[in-house]
């Protein structure tokens, strides 16, 4: 029987302590929600971060514009420096004016790692937030204590989002990484390789026995609607469960801690403004 890595303790742990944090601050931690439209999963994405940060002591201020004024409401918020983080829900329905969105909004209040500049930051290992998602990733592999440090780690996937980013963070902390993607060749036999596998692919139960192999840590960030009709990861639990060490469960693995993380990063960004 594998050790589940549930995301809750690792997500109340950083609670409690941004609770703190945040009342020792002299102002008040103020997020920024820019939604577009009404897509369901940004729906429930913006309520869950809102009970977090709300909890934490940080107030969320919502804007809803419709896609002809998301540059205004971020130069708005650019400008009001009771503002102190931002979080653009993504993708926008035009593709241009994302790109536009994404280079407008000042880097110091990017706690979502979308502008060109915080992602140039996270690869050169300083002065910016990652992307929540695979921050999250290696908060759980910390909480966990699990070693990172000369660990071979396949990271399955190479989006701007998690896969690339993650890489990144791992070899900070001095893992060795390999970067998989969809023309990776012998990928079952690289994963079946490392220590750690994180999968980030977006499909349904990819990662089946044949990736895996005892002793291993798998981190599964995939969120997918399985043929059943139920939420399940990019990795096939009811195969890779009997055979590892320890594994994340979807959900209430990873996604547990992305919003405990964004609140941790608008609290430092109010913390450096
Ligand atoms: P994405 O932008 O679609 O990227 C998917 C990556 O997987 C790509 O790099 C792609 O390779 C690779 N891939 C696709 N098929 C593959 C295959 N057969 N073998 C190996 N690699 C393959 O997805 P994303 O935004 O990174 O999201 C990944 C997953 O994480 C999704 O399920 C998403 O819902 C989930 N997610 C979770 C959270 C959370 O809080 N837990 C947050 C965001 C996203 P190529 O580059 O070659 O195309």
């Amino acid at each position: 029987m594998a050790e589940i890595l549930k995301g809750a303790p690792v997500a109340s742990a950083l609670t409690e302590r941004l609770t703190s944090q945040a009342a020792e601050l002299k102002v008040v931690p103020t997020l920024a929600i820019v939604r577009v439209g009404d897509n369901p999963g940004d729906i429930s994405y913006e309520t869950g971060a809102t009970k977090r940060c709300e909890k934490i002591g940080i107030e969320v201020r919502k804007f809803n514009p419709d896609p002809s004024s998301v540059l205004s409401v971020i130069k708005e918020i650019n400008e009001d420096t009771n503002i102190h983080g931002c979080l653009v829900l993504r993708p926008l329905p035009d593709k241009n004016i994302e790109r536009e969105a994404c280079e407008l909004l000042a880097p110091e209040k990017d706690v979502d790692c979308m502008t060109s500049k915080s992602l140039a930051g996270v690869f050169i290992g300083e002065g910016s937030f990652a992307p929540c998602t695979a921050q999250a990733c290696i908060e759980l592999l910390d909480f966990y204590g699990i070693e990172l440090e000369g660990r071979n780690v396949a990271v399955v996937g190479r989006s701007l989002v998690i896969g690339k980013p993650v890489s990144m963070l791992l070899q900070r902390r001095n893992a060795t990484v390999t970067m998989c993607h969809s023309k990776t060749k012998n990928l079952s036999e690289i994963c079946r390789a490392s220590d750690i596998i994180i999968a980030a692919i977006g499909k349904a139960n990819f990662i089946g026995s044949e990736f895996v192999a005892p002793g291993q840590v798998v981190i599964d960030v995939g969120i997918n609607m399985g043929s059943d009709g139920k939420l399940c990861g990019d990795v096939n639990f009811n195969e890779a469960e009997p055979i590892v060490k320890a594994i994340t469960p979807v959900p209430a693995g990873v996604g547990a801690v992305t919003t405990a993380v964004l609140a941790k990063h608008v609290i430092e960004a109010a913390m450096l403004q």
